[in-house]
């Protein structure tokens, strides 16, 4: 079976006029073609007079993913939801990881300050920073005026692209007039409210969320929206937790995914939506022990819906510093499922300073596998330890598989400390090895003439250890004894 249906490169080859100008920056057609694919590049990069109009639509055809994109936001601060290709990660890959979006209201006291929270909330995590996506504000006040002022304030102070949160046309309108430059999304299209929200969203040029539990009325109202003029959409098929509700809730995602993107229906063709957040209207703790249950319920939730790849969700928990937890779970969840499967998880060997190292500094060594060279030198860096790091080809095997199989051994260690003249830069030969190579450091020791130092079986105990253990007279006695 056949799993992604995509345009063939010759296909689309075929179309260009194969000049080879380079005007799209990109040095033959055939480079622009397999850019194009992986979205590296637009179909705008090729101007008019290489691409008429009648061949730009016909690849525009062959491009266009089965589950439309949407996107809200403006200039640098946008946020990209949808348009995928592939039902799995592992058939494809995913252009757009799930946006994760955290909810306010207009009524809520200390609001300008959770909204900088939000905004400047960052963790850097295996090479990258983890961010929010965007900033729900749900209208508790029901007031036009009072929501139009309160959403005009958190715009004004925040990169965050915003959700609009009304079943209230009035409400929603009138926020969205205010801020219509930087392209808010709305929230949400309803079978009762439908026409109005649609009206708002044309007169403005802005995407609209349609939310229904039943299936059937939600794709009703996509289309009446489609019919109308709005282009797009996202699809909330709602959610309802708890016994007997939570399988109901995921299947709805993923049967709207599997008919668009398995099936290439045009009923489902939109991104989909997901708000762990509503379980909070059912459930009101009174206790601490209630409000971490909630809360749980709700990361649970969310973490289950990134499981099926929902295009969004929009949590509630993660306004504070004590509820930090919750997005960060997801956004951990997030980077590893979301990890481009194509990418080979092999960082280059070498030898790298961090800080800046002495010529009494320890030398720690790892492996080349990308999900340990960056959390270990993550963590040196964290304990600001002034060092040298000798990451050794395991062809991209972690410590343990490579002790195992064979890929990191003291031949292998050897080798890179000749290679990279690694004693050269200090006064010792003392070189530390991570805990879960311990059975190599006799063979190391001979093979490489240096004095091995078994770490931690973790990085994250590397301060411990120099404040512990590390004793480079000792270190360097033993070695001129032997
Ligand atoms: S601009 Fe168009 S015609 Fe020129 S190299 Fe790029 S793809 Fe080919």
């Amino acid at each position: 079976m056949e799993l992604v249906k995509r345009a063939s490169p010759l296909q689309i080859y075929k179309l260009l006029d194969r000049s080879n100008c380079k005007e799209c920056g990109r040095n033959t057609c055939m480079e622009f073609v397999t850019d194009l694919l992986e979205r590296r590049v637009k179909l705008e990069d090729c101007p008019p007079k290489h691409l008429p109009p009648k061949k730009r639509k016909q690849i525009e055809e062959l491009i266009k993913p089965p589950q439309l994109p949407l996107e809200f936001g403006a200039g640098k601060n946008l946020c990209r939801i949808g348009g995928e290709e592939a039902f799995h990660r592992h058939d494809l890959t995913f252009f757009n990881p799930t946006a994760i979006a955290v909810e306010v209201y207009d009524e809520m006291p200390n609001l300008m300050d959770v909204v900088k929270h939000l905004d400047e909330f960052v963790v850097f995590r295996i090479g990258e920073n983890l961010t929010l996506d965007a900033i729900a504000i749900r209208s508790s006040s029901n007031n036009p005026d009072m929501y139009a002022k309160t959403v005009k304030l958190v715009s004004d102070s925040v990169n965050l692209p915003l959700i609009l949160c009304s079943f209230n046309p009035e409400v929603l309108k009138s926020a969205a007039i205010k801020i219509k430059e930087k392209k808010p999304l709305l929230y949400a299209a309803t079978k009762e409210n439908w026409k109005d929200v649609g009206k708002c969203a044309i007169e403005l040029n802005l995407p609209v969320v349609c939310f229904s539990t039943d299936l059937d009325e939600l794709v009703s109202i996509a289309h009446s929206l489609e019919d109308m003029g709005v282009t797009e959409l996202a699809l909330d098929p709602g959610t309802i937790m708890g016994a007997g509700y939570s399988t109901e809730t995921l299947n709805r995602i993923m049967q709207i995914r599997y008919s668009s993107i398995r099936d290439g229906s045009e009923l489902t063709k939109h991104p989909t939506v997901g708000v762990p957040a509503s379980i909070w209207a059912i459930d009101n703790p009174t206790s601490e022990e209630e409000l971490f249950a909630v809360q749980y319920k709700e990361a649970l939730t969310a973490i289950m819906m990134l499981s099926v790849d929902v295009s969004l969700v929009i949590i509630h928990s993660g306004r504070t510093e004590e509820e930090v937890w919750v997005p960060l779970a997801l956004m951990t969840y997030r980077q590893n499922i979301f990890t481009d499967p194509r990418i080979y998880p092999r960082v280059d060997a070498g030898f790298f300073e961090i800080g800046s190292p002495s010529r009494n500094s320890p030398i720690f060594m790892t492996s080349n596998y990308r999900m340990t060279k960056i959390p270990v030198e993550q963590d040196i860096k964290d304990a600001h330890i002034d060092s040298y790091l000798l990451v050794v080809d395991t062809e991209g095997l972690g410590i343990e598989a490579g002790v195992a199989g064979g890929q990191l051994s003291s031949d292998k260690v050897a080798e890179a400390v000749n290679d990279f003249k690694v004693f050269d830069a200090v006064d010792h030969r003392v070189l530390v090895i991570p805990g879960m190579a311990a059975r190599l450091s006799g063979a190391i020791e001979d093979d490489a003439n240096c004095y091995v130092v078994v770490g931690p079986m973790d990085s994250s105990g590397l301060q411990k250890f120099m404040e512990k253990d590390w004793n480079l007279e000792q270190f360097m006695k033993e070695y001129n004894d032997r």
